[in-house]
């Protein structure tokens, strides 16, 4: 059966980037398929598109119940439901999913990590992403992963000169510090998490980044560990980034670019903080909305 939904039409050669776009804004209706016409893609929206455009869609999965809307991260669907008839529908339903998990906490504690009941499928937590052609596996018990960044890392890689140095001060299993590596002499990517750099390690090796140096370490303490300064530092920790401003700038070469990521309830907020710095320049742009009345941004500061 198909079902009428409000609609994103875009050249099929940029479809990647455009579901890229909308799966981290949130935009993408998971429970319908896109579907081609000629040159061109056209996505199912959760809300009414900037064009109003409606088209017709085939469902993905016909019997399941409004309670199994999911996060995909690589072959694990995250269910907001404990509901384990719409997880078993969910699993048969769609051959790319080899677990379905529920979430049973917050990201919370300092790794930034969820706890999970396993609903259907085989019992793990771990599971390969790809993005933008990197490989990365996950384990979403262990360390913090988010394919909703998958667009910001390639505003950030592209912003990039070449051959820049680049500190990664809360890296989890790496995905900004492999983006980044595509156009670095040298990414030093830092975790205080064993079990992300661990990870990290190993996406390294997958995905042969000879230029990525991950690092064991509390990132308040960098500066004194690392002999160098940076062309760009990247902080993306965005409940508590602003408190570590003072060592990304003692880290920053002067003219260099930091990315702090910070949750805000209104523009501005951090930028007298940032101010206090003395930066040549600074911007802020949304990344997407957090919660109601919360935004996940982004201030790119010029040292
Ligand atoms: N950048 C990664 C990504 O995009 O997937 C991970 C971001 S996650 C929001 C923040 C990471 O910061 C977590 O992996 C956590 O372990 C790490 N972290 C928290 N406090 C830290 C600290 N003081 N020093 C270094 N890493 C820290």
């Amino acid at each position: 059966m198909k079902v009428e939904q409000w609609a994103l039409l875009v050249p099929k050669k940029k479809g990647e980037e455009a579901r890229q776009q909308l799966i981290s804004k949130g935009l993408l209706d998971t429970s319908l398929k896109p579907f081609v016409e000629g040159d061109d893609i056209f996505f199912p929206l959760t809300g009414s598109g900037e064009g109003g455009l409606r088209a017709s869609f085939e469902g993905h999965e016909k019997d399941l119940s409004p309670t199994a809307r999911h996060e995909l991260v690589g072959g694990i669907a995250v269910m907001q439901e404990n509901d384990r008839v719409a997880a078993e529908a969910l699993l048969a339903s769609r051959p790319g999913i080899h677990t379905v998990l529920a979430t049973t906490s917050d990201v919370q504690g300092e790794y930034r990590t969820r706890e999970f009941e396993v609903l259907a499928g085989v019992p793990t937590t771990r599971t390969l992403v790809l993005e933008y052609g990197h490989r990365f596996t996950v384990d979403l018990s262990e360390a913090y992963f988010s394919p909703r960044l998958a667009t910001e890392r390639q505003r950030v890689l592209h912003q990039m000169g070449e051959q820049e140095t680049v500190l990664d001060m809360f890296a989890g299993v790496g995905p900004f510090a492999i983006t980044m590596s595509k156009f670095a002499r040298l990414v030093v990517s830092s975790d205080i998490n064993p079990a992300a750099v661990i990870l990290m390690k190993e996406n390294c090796l997958d995905n042969r980044c000879s230029n990525v140096m991950p690092v064991l370490a509390d990132s308040a303490r960098l500066s004194k560990i690392l002999p160098w300064k940076f062309d760009r530092v990247v902080m993306n920790l965005p409940h508590h980034a602003p408190q570590f401003l003072e060592e990304a700038f003692r880290l920053c070469r002067p003219g260099g670019t930091i990315h702090c990521y910070a949750l805000v309830s209104s523009a501005g907020e951090y930028l007298d903080k940032i101010c206090t710095f003395q930066p040549s320049a600074v911007r802020e742009h949304t990344v997407r909305s957090y919660s109601p009345g919360k935004w996940h941004t982004v201030y790119d500061i010029t040292a």
